[in-house]
């Protein structure tokens, strides 16, 4: 059998290079873009205005991919968890996280994750695979038919390290961009803290928002706490942010998660602030949700109020993230986890 083309993926450029291939004026590369990435089509039979004998073509020489949501959960605010099943059995989640404002959605990059990260569930699996360009635009268009409001904003917080995959993350961040209209600005790249990747990010010049999960403010707590951290000290990780803050103009999100009794205490605010400064950034303290099998537990509320007081004395702009989305299993990996079980 040839190998078929993967419609999900392609930019508009490349699906006017294909209908032209086909014998089609160009313009068609535009009509499809359209049905795939703003009307969000499952199938090439419902592109209405290509000719019939064209579809009948198309569908010789391409596919359109999409997963199967194999399971869901939704949340009394609006949060809504999907659980997808890609082409090879292999299951991913993806989050809905609707607010007043704006429409985010969570991705994941990989199946699994590398990193083995002490306190996250997506660790405990191993690493299994990239997901390609395609399988990530398709968690966003899948979630779009969730809501009728437009997803604004995109954040690769879900399972995966995205640095670790990087074309496919790159591939589709250009058509989120480009084809789908979402503002680079709007989409958020978090990272274990891959420092040549961020370097790589930084030569892209892009308006992306970059946010690097920290976790502790010494090399050995965070060694500890992220094993992959062993080969990215901290000091060359940070000198990598502040080029990337300095080449883009972008403030650097700086994730904490606060877990009680290990990295929540004021001498360790003080040290991170310590570590930050001249860093244009903002640090995003995070409540820690609580991973069944686990002895890992959340910090206090007294202890958080604490933490966030001592950075802000000494100049940092500190966020709390809200947390949404509790009932859901919305921590890292455990809806797949759970079904799993
Ligand atoms: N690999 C990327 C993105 C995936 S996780 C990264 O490490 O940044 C997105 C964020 O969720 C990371 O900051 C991660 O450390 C955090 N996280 C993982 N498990 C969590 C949990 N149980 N509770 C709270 N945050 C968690």
């Amino acid at each position: 059998m040839k190998d078929l083309h993967h419609l999900l993926g392609m930019t508009m450029l490349e699906l006017t290079a294909l209908a032209e291939s086909l014998g089609q004026p160009g313009y068609r590369g535009r009509q499809i873009a359209d049905w795939i990435y703003k009307r969000n089509v499952s199938s090439i039979q419902e592109m209405a205005n290509l000719p019939a004998a064209f579809r009948e073509r198309l569908e010789s020489s391409a596919r359109l991919y999409r997963s199967r949501v194999a399971g869901s959960s939704k949340s009394a605010d609006g949060t809504t968890k999907l659980l997808l099943e890609l082409e090879d059995g292999q299951r991913i989640e993806a989050v809905l996280l609707p607010y007043e404002d704006r429409v985010s959605v969570c991705v994941s990059s990989q199946v699994g994750c590398a990193a083995a990260c002490a306190f996250c569930a997506t660790g405990m699996g191993g690493f299994c695979r990239n997901l390609k360009s395609g399988e990530i635009l398709d968690e966003v268009l899948t979630l779009q038919r969730e809501i009728p409001r437009r997803i604004s904003h995109v954040v690769f917080m879900g399972m995966g390290e995205p640095l670790l995959n990087y074309d496919s993350v790159m591939a589709a961040v250009k058509i989120l961009n480009g084809e789908m209209g979402i503002a680079m600005r709007h989409i958020t790249i978090s990272t274990v803290g891959i420092t040549p990747g961020i370097e790589r990010l930084a030569k892209e010049h892009l308006q992306l928002t970059l946010a690097v999960s920290l976790h502790a403010p010494s090399d050995s707590l965070r060694r500890e706490l992220i094993p992959l951290a062993r080969r990215y000290p901290l000091d060359k990780l940070i000198s990598a942010c502040r080029d990337y803050a300095n080449t883009t103009g972008r403030r650097v999100t700086f994730e904490y998660i606060l877990i009680q009794g290990v990295n929540d205490s004021p001498s360790h605010a003080a040290e991170l602030a310590l570590l930050l400064r001249g860093v244009l950034a903002a640090v995003n303290l995070i409540p820690y949700n609580a991973v069944p099998g686990l002895d890992f537990k959340r910090s206090s509320d007294a202890a958080v109020r604490k933490f966030r007081r001592v950075l802000e004395e000494r100049g940092i702009t500190v966020s709390q993230r809200a947390e949404r989305g509790r009932s859901v299993s919305a921590a890292c990996g455990q809806l797949r986890r759970r079904a799993a079980e």
